[in-house]
């Protein structure tokens, strides 16, 4: 699996990347050793800087991207920011879609919970975070039992 670092390419959002919720200003010229494109937004306000080399690993099959930092006991990816740790999945959201409408959930269509994958999130209400999440494990119960089944039957035919 290929391991990339967040730490190339542009900044198509313009929020500060160390996950403040600030708005960067302007690259004034291209600097390709920060990231900076003429015209486009800084990857991170002024002085604002990240403190850990940020590292995920992509999927190739499911497109996950499996953060490398440091992972919480509820199994989601957390970053350091300077008001303190966040849940990665939200920041990388922020960095490369936009903000986060107010009181709202990112909820993970992979249902990976360690992937930062901004086309894997989607901003939800809480109601309908706890509803997607029921349909999963009611979904992954049915799968299981199926498989269940399957096992079951290869066992009648193989005696
Ligand atoms: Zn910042
Ligand atoms: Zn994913």
């Amino acid at each position: 699996m290929p391991i990339r670092s967040s730490g190339l390419g542009a900044n198509p959002s313009g929020l500060c990347w160390c996950g403040c919720g600030q708005q960067t200003t302007l690259a004034s010229h291209s600097r390709a050793s920060i990231g900076d494109i003429i015209g486009t937004p800084h990857r991170f306000c002024k002085g604002h800087k990240r403190p850990i080399a940020e590292v995920y690993t992509i999927d190739e099959v499911t497109g996950c991207w499996h953060w490398g930092g440091l992972v919480g006991t509820h199994g989601y990816g957390i970053i350091r920011t300077p008001s303190g740790w966040r849940l990665a999945h939200r920041v990388y959201y922020e960095r490369f879609v936009g903000p986060i409408p107010d009181g709202l959930q990112v909820d993970h269509l992979c249902r990976v919970r360690d992937c930062v994958n901004p086309e894997h999130l989607e901003p939800v209400t809480q109601a309908e975070n706890i509803r997607r999440g029921f349909e999963a494990r009611k979904n992954e119960k049915a799968y299981r039992e199926k498989a269940y089944r399957e096992i079951a039957k290869l066992r009648m035919e193989n005696n």
